[in-house]
């Protein structure tokens, strides 16, 4: 149950409805939000924060409504841990703070301080809230920050194998030779950590070199977020249309991770007629995503045909050789010895992507820089044992006995039927003792996944297959083997 104490020390709705306020509460929250407000400064505040009405605490949360989704999200992703601190600061008993969309206790205030002329695209930005606060536009929200490049982030940084070997090419094709027919747009892809933010610098990087042939291009290099952010502060102080002449002024136009731009309707319409326009004049545009245009979903046909008329190319999953090169790429720059056996260890163990690899590796490299000891295998295994811990491959009970009905050529269904024979019910017994040491299920949870058995007989089982292996090689090597599959 959620007290409805309606709390809302802004001043900014005062139409909104009178209730009761639990003092205290009260005075908590206002401390809340003014640490906030000093933490974020005023601008990103009233964008998005001020909007906040605490509605009540029920047990250890807070509930908290914004009146938009857009907005729940947002301060949800940007705010969310910050508000569960600051709260817990002040009051210990309280675990998290809840943002739900809810117009909180303010009726329909919201839409009686949304100044007239903007309503219409207000509304169909589904941005009311933000745009309430229509306040003093300050210089810094009106221009459209042209972003930053990490030095780091260059081509001769950047390892070329054969998951990354096409999109390097198409990258410095278009850092070479911009906006050349076939390559505009180019369009980015592939999991988290790959590399496309690495290439998209690298690109700006050489772009901007006050050597190149013909003077340094403006490029303008953005996160999708930050380019809606920037857009809706645009109509907030109401310099939209210096914000799209500055856009179309440069000469690259780069927006990373763009999937975050999807279902944003007003800012999708303003990205593409940028697109449009930027494409009409010659410019260069380079775009990143997590999918291709045609797996990206919230986006609108047109703008998903435009996405995918120019080039399209793919950062697959690293290879082992790959990682390789890049730990050793990296190991040199560090110029820290890093023996074989360790990189061979490191590729083989953090699959998942380079930047966890390189995580791993810069730990490493700090430790013994810090204690100017040698990297071994041991202290690698020390060091990174919490990393290494959640690569663990998580194996599931049905992976293990597909695997053993496999290995002994049994039916799956034999590891759930009551059948006793010892051609079944052996690898029975094997897939349980697997379970029991591959995963981190109960026995009686084990019990159930085959068959509904008994803890009692999983308990058997284990014990069994233990004193079999220990007096027949043979059969131990099957279950070792097994175990090794299993594990990956
Ligand atoms: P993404 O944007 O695809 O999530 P990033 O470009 O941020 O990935 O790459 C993650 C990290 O891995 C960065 O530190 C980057 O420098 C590094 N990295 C990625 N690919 C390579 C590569 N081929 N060679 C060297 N470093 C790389
Ligand atoms: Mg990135």
């Amino acid at each position: 149950m959620i007290n409805d104490n309606g709390i809302d020390g802004d001043a900014a709705f005062p139409n909104g409805p009178s209730r009761q306020v639990d003092p205290q509460l009260a005075s908590i929250w206002a401390r809340v939000r003014g640490r906030l407000q000093a933490e974020v400064g005023d601008v990103e505040y009233r964008n998005w924060l001020r909007q906040m009405t605490l509605i009540g605490v029920d047990g250890d949360e807070v509930t908290v409504h914004l009146p938009t989704r857009f907005l729940r999200d947002w301060v949800r992703t940007h705010y969310g841990n910050r508000l569960d601190a600051l709260w817990q600061a002040e009051s210990p008993t309280i675990r998290r703070v809840d943002i739900r969309v809810g117009t909180g206790v303010r009726g329909t205030g919201l839409a009686e301080s949304v100044a007239p002329a903007i309503t219409p695209l207000a509304a169909s930005l589904g941005l009311g809230a933000v745009l309430a606060n229509a306040g003093t536009p300050r210089a810094d929200d009106r221009l459209p920050d042209l972003g930053t490049l990490d030095p780091r982030y260059s081509f001769a940084n950047f390892v070329v194998g054969k998951p990354n070997a096409f999109a390097q090419a198409c990258a410095q094709r278009v850092a070479e030779r911009p906006a050349s027919p076939g390559f505009n747009p180019l369009f980015l892809y592939g999991g988290v950590g790959l590399g496309k933010t690495h290439l998209m610098h690298a690109i700006a990087w050489q772009l901007t070199d006050p050597a190149r042939p013909g003077g340094p291009a403006t490029v303008a290099y953005m996160s999708a977020e930050k380019f809606m952010y920037r857009f809706i502060a645009a109509i907030r102080s109401q310099s939209t249309m210096e914000f799209k002449e500055q856009l179309r002024s440069v000469d690259v136009l780069m927006i990373d991770d763009l999937q975050f731009l999807i279902n944003k309707d007003a800012t999708q319409d303003e990205f593409f007629h940028t697109f449009n326009a930027l494409v009409e004049s010659g410019k260069q545009i380079v775009i990143s995503a997590d999918k291709s245009p045609s797996d990206l979903s919230g986006l609108e046909e047109r703008v998903r045909t435009r996405l995918g008329s120019g080039m399209v190319a793919d950062l697959h999953a690293t290879t082992y050789e790959l990682r390789i090169s890049i730990l050793e790429a990296k190991a040199a720059v560090a110029n820290v010895v890093v023996p074989p056996k360790v990189i061979e260890f490191l590729a083989h163990k953090i699959t998942t992507n380079i930047r966890e690899l390189e995580g791993a590796l810069n730990r490493l490299v700090a430790h013994a820089n810090l204690f100017g000891r040698q990297i071994t295998l041991e202290s690698a295994h020390e060091l990174l044992h919490d990393i290494l811990k959640a690569h663990e491959r998580r194996v599931t009970i049905e992976e293990i006995q597909r695997k053993v009905s496999e290995h002994w050529n049994i039916r799956l269904s034999d590891m759930s039927s009551p059948r006793r024979a010892r051609a079944v019910a052996r690898p029975r017994q094997v897939a349980m003792y697997l379970a029991k040491q591959l995963t981190s299920r109960s026995l009686p949870e084990i019990g159930r996944k085959f068959g509904n058995r008994d803890h009692t007989t999983v308990m058997h089982a284990v014990s069994r297959v233990a004193e079999l292996m220990a007096v027949d090689p043979a059969f131990a090597e099957d279950v070792e083997l097994l175990r090794r599959m299993l594990e990956g």
